[in-house]
């Protein structure tokens, strides 16, 4: 049997949720397009569509919250942000954005022109779309192993340093405006980077005097990641780990709502002066007065403190055991899952779940919509719905490698019982799996497709 992890924390504010019935269910999700996004959180049961702003805050975060103070230039919570961002991360300028997108929108707004590329190991999907929203390209370039849903490489967030230096090669650095890694790759399963490809993709890039940035947002579970996995970094505090995996990079973009444990934030942090002043301009245009960015006073106290809570050790531990626990009572019951499981989410491996169902008739899809309809449980499709893309050439779709089902794990949200009951939940679609269909779509926006598509089932 799987061993769940103890808590180091006890539960001090409760919040009420509650169950529907299947015929409820079934009602509810033809009325959301059979979209999951589409559902009031008020009927979802267990909510894993996100770990994104989703954490429970801790009392000392709440304390802060009241020290909130909202002068709208120069307020003390900023100070107390810039403390912990200079001390995680070295960097030498940053500005607070609402979100991890803002910050991708400002940096990429600074950076990228009409045709210029931005390599990485693999962008994630807000990441992908504000390149693309810039008429840039966004490419990943993940190693090979990190494909393969089957392989227990302890690495495998990797990006493939051979092909990004071909691609360098191939289309000129002068037509690269910046380089990436998303830490942990969240669109790859959450896996993390090892310290020797951070330090390496940032020797190449350099190099070629290509700036490299980090995608942030786990930065601290992939420390950890670091710290369990590579023996030489076994006595290293977290902290020490990260403050490496920034010394690589020239700057960064954040989701605070992830490993810095609020509801909402971000920031972008960078080393290029220059950068930096064109960077304060956009954000005054786009988010507000750069000592709040688009956040009160209060949430940048949240995110100071959460920062540094995100990086102790002990809950560190437990929070990358919690979710392999929800992992290994699924591999019990023979449902393929991407292994080894990531950080921050469990993510079903659809193609081996259902393999009757082409990748054209969504399967993914289909499988979350009976998550919610078995279970009230809510996981989000990561797959051809998410990532399929029309070849600008040829017009014909381009199906991404993996189809997955993602279930994000909240932070420091649900207990055991809770992850049982999922794992139960995806225990009884195992059973009547053959039994799935497909969907096709009703309403395909452009871009992010998941997020506002609608379905019906083929
Ligand atoms: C969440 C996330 C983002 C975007 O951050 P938001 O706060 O949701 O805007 C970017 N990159 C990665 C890897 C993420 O997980």
């Amino acid at each position: 049997m799987a061993k769940f992890p103890v808590e180091p924390f006890r539960i001090k504010v409760v919040e009420p949720i509650r169950q529907t019935s299947r015929a409820k269910r079934e009602e509810i999700l033809e009325q959301a397009g059979y979209n999951v996004f589409a559902v009031r959180a008020e009927d979802i049961y267990i909510d894993l569509l996100t770990d994104s702003g989703t954490a429970a805050m801790s009392d000392n975060q709440w304390a802060g919250v009241m020290l909130g103070d909202e002068s709208y230039a120069g307020c003390r919570n900023f100070f107390s942000l810039e403390e912990a961002i200079k001390s995680i991360t070295g960097f030498e300028y940053f500005v607070p954005t609402h979100q991890g997108r803002a910050a991708e929108n400002i940096l990429f707004s600074c950076t990228v022109e009409p045709g210029k590329s931005v390599p990485s190991n693999m962008h994630f999907d807000t990441t992908q779309a504000n390149v693309l929203a810039r008429g840039g390209d966004p490419v990943n370039l993940l190693a090979e192993v990190g494909l393969d849903p089957t392989s227990h490489a302890p690495f495998k967030g990797d990006i493939d340093l051979a092909r990004l230096e071909a691609f360098i090669e191939q289309v000129g650095p002068e037509n690269i405006p910046l380089g990436m890694l998303t830490v942990t790759n969240n669109a790859g399963g959450g896996q993390p980077v090892s310290m020797g490809n951070i330090r390496a993709t940032g020797e190449l890039l350099h190099k070629y005097d290509i700036p490299f940035f980090l995608d942030a947002c786990r930065y601290a579970e992939n420390a950890y990641f670091i710290k369990l996995r590579d023996p030489a970094y076994a006595d290293t505090p977290v902290l020490e780990i990260a403050r490496e995996m920034f010394s690589y990079a020239d700057g960064c973009t954040m989701s605070a709502k992830k490993d810095a444990l609020v509801n909402i934030g971000g920031f972008l942090a960078l080393n290029d002066e220059g950068l930096f002043k064109r960077v304060r301009q956009e954000l005054i245009i786009r988010e507000g007065f750069p000592t709040y960015g688009g956040l009160a006073g209060r949430d940048l106290e949240a995110i100071a403190r959460g920062l540094w809570e995100g990086l102790d050790e002990r809950y560190l531990a437990y929070r990358l055991a919690h979710t392999k626990y929800l992992a290994d009572r699924l591999l019990e019951g023979d449902i393929p899952i991407l292994e080894p499981p990531g950080g921050h989410a469990v993510y079903i491996d659809v193609k081996r779940l259902l393999p009757h169902i082409p990748q054209s008739e969504l399967p993914g899809q289909s499988l979350a919509c009976e998550m919610y309809l078995e279970g009230g449980v809510r996981a989000v499709e990561i797959g051809s719905v998410a990532f399929a893309r029309e070849d600008p050439e040829t017009g014909e779709m381009v199906y991404p490698d993996l189809e997955l089902v993602r279930m994000a794990i909240p932070r420091r949200v649900y207990t055991q019982a809770h992850l049982d009951y999922v794992a139960e939940t995806c225990q009884r679609i195992y059973e009547k799996r053959d039994q799935l269909r497909g969907m096709r779509f009703t309403y395909a926006p452009k871009l992010l497709r998941h997020f506002t598509g609608r379905f019906e089932p083929v």
